[in-house]
């Protein structure tokens, strides 16, 4: 499926590893490289800011969506392509998820998580037909890929569903795999 624009969930803090942000980095400059604009939350702070930033720092697209109260809170990073403010949370994830075309989570808190998460149920229900990706860096995902794995052992969670989370180590893999990727057909989807 091609893909335009991608949008990326990650922590609005930096972490703890150096490796994070250059994992950030590596990905911003590669977005832009490939053509490929960023769908983000608006945030100039932790890993957020630092995609943005090398995705703008390689003359790509940055479409920030962000609520207005976290305007207030200074945090809206001002050098952005197109900064969209809205009145909240929900409208937020809405526009992210309308004006990409793919979606890739780093590592990041409960907002990043939330936000996988949304995409996930969505694409499960047959409401988004967009692929899914989580950038892992050193392991950081492997208890919440255990937990999912375990969903699938305890039954509430169908195999064909868990292999929509597609995981990969490298940026450059990973936005290969999206770009590629397909939606299993309907009547697959629909077993029981
Ligand atoms: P977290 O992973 O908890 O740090 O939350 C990061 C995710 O939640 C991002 O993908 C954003 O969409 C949203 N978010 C949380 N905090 C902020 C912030 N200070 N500025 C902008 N977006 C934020």
């Amino acid at each position: 499926m091609p893909i335009a624009r991608v949008c990326v969930f990650c922590g609005s803090s930096p972490g703890a590893r150096p490796r994070y942000t250059e994992v950030a980095e590596g990905l911003g400059r590669l977005l832009a490289r490939r053509g490929l604009g960023l769908v983000y939350g608006g945030g100039d702070v932790g890993l957020m800011g630092t995609v943005a930033d090398a995705v703008l720092a390689g003359g790509g697209e940055v479409i920030g969506v962000i609520p207005e109260s976290l305007v207030q809170a200074e945090v809206a990073h001002r050098g952005v392509t197109d900064l969209q403010i809205v009145p909240g949370m929900f409208e937020r994830k809405q526009r992210m998820l309308d004006q990409a075309d793919a979606f890739v989570t780093m590592p990041g808190g409960v907002g990043s998580l939330d936000e996988l998460f949304e995409v996930l149920t969505w694409v499960q229900l047959g409401l988004l037909d967009k692929p899914c990706g989580l950038l892992d860096i050193d392991d950081y995902y492997a208890p919440l890929l255990a937990m999912l794995d375990r969903a699938v052992d305890e039954r509430f969670l169908k195999p064909h569903h868990r292999a929509l989370l597609v995981r990969d180590t490298d940026a450059g893999r990973l936005l290969d795999a999206l770009e590629t990727w397909e939606r299993p057909p309907l009547g697959k989807w629909l077993d029981r």
